[in-house]
């Protein structure tokens, strides 16, 4: 009888330091191997070469570092990496990279599928498979990371050598949806002894999963970001059906009392631009007045069609004005110069393309949109 390896990508560092103290080690040794693990990528625990060889041979039949593994692979032109990697039982998720001069960021997925079924959303419409684990979600972050200092030739190299500066929650799903798994790869993103990413350099983008926005930024101190899209239940009712459930009063409340809240850590409020449905003057001062009090910034995405989508993005007239009128208001502009051309690229390319590159475009432009705005 084979009995299951234990996977040490599931573990936050306490529950690693709790797993080394099972096997009779002291706290020490389970920093040791989440630095392996974490800083350099190493999975074979031989190549740990610090760890006492007894220690190795029991990781060895006990344990093991894995994560997804990648089913495809590509970069496009501009740089952007895209993985498809393989969560089991026919499902896959898409993982982002997005390279910039001062930054990479790391767009993730947290669930396969989505339950919430916002009416815009290819990913909705394929509807709820099932939540990814703690080592699927940080094993999107460890697999990107590794892959990427590969392609550098830096193999191996101390936190130093990051490619990965920002992580964005923005790929499939909905990470309140996933809270313990997807905190938990979160605080492992942020530790000290393992990729110590910044939490302000973190973002999660929730649909308004009310009861648990204090939550996890109580429990994890991660910049927030709000998938608003309408400013009148009735429409979010509509676009974001989990408005029925935790209607724009409470959402906004909910805002409000996000811990942390200031203007050097605001909140990103995203907008889709849906010809017609939501992007009026009316809509944009109506946004204003929503967001009144709130330290905000507004992210407006022009909506990516997709097959069988019965949206259409709005005009660049249109997302201009609105932009405009939200500038006007105090906001700093989401979509700036050199604006127009990348995003009506970003809007229009996809229509010539196949279904699969629409949906990563769409998440690779996601995350370049909140890489552009994320803190510093
Ligand atoms: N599920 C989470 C995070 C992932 S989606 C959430 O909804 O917040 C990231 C952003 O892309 C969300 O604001 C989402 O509403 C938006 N989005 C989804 N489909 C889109 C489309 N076809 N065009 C433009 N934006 C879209
Ligand atoms: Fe789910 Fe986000 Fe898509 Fe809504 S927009 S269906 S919450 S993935």
């Amino acid at each position: 009888m084979t009995t299951a390896l234990t996977n040490l990508l599931d573990m936050d560092p306490a529950q690693l330091v709790a797993y080394c103290g099972e096997l009779g080690e002291k706290p020490f040794r389970a920093k040791q191997l989440q630095r392996w693990i974490h800083q350099f990528g190493v999975s074979d625990f031989d190549q740990m070469t610090d760890l006492a060889k007894s220690l190795r041979d029991k990781l060895k039949t006990r344990a093991e570092v894995r994560a997804p593994a990648i089913i495809s692979d590509h970069t496009s032109t501009d740089g952007t990496r895209k993985w498809l990697v393989d969560v089991g039982q026919g499902n896959a998720v898409e993982t982002v990279f997005i390279p910039e001069e001062n930054r990479g960021t790391l767009c993730v997925s947290t669930q396969a599928g989505c339950a919430v079924n916002c009416r815009f959303c290819s990913t909705g419409k394929q509807g709820f498979n099932r939540n990814l684990t703690v080592a699927e979600i940080i094993g999107q972050l460890w697999m990107a990371e590794f892959e990427l200092r590969k392609t550098k030739g830096i193999e191996g190299g101390p936190k130093g050598e990051r490619q990965i500066t920002n992580v964005v929650m923005m790929g499939m799903g909905e990470p309140l949806y996933n809270f313990d798994h997807v905190k938990t790869a979160m605080l492992i993103a942020s530790d000290g002894d393992g990729l110590s990413l910044s939490k302000r350099r973190i973002t999660l983008s929730t649909s308004g999963v009310v009861p648990e926005i204090v939550r996890i930024g109580e429990e994890t101190g991660v910049m927030l970001a709000i998938s608003l899209h309408a400013v009148r239940d009735d429409l979010r009712d509509l676009l974001v059906p989990i408005n029925k459930k935790y209607p724009l009063k409470e959402l906004i409340a909910a805002c409000k009392a996000y811990p942390g809240l200031s203007n050097a850590r605001r909140i990103t409020f995203e907008y889709v631009m849906l010809k017609g449905v939501n992007d009026s003057l009316e809509d944009a001062r109506d946004l204003v007045k929503l967001l009144k009090g709130i330290p905000a910034k507004i992210n407006l995405i022009p909506f990516n069609p997709w097959p069988g989508s019965k949206y259409e993005c709005s005009d660049w007239e249109t997302i201009e004005k609105f932009a405009d009128f939200i500038n006007d208001a105090g906001y700093a502009s989401p979509i700036r110069t050199p604006r127009g051309r990348d995003i009506l690229a970003a809007c229009g390319q996809l229509k010539s393309e196949s279904e699969r590159m629409k949906k990563t475009d769409r998440l690779a432009f996601e995350a370049m949109m909140i890489a552009n705005h994320g803190e510093e």
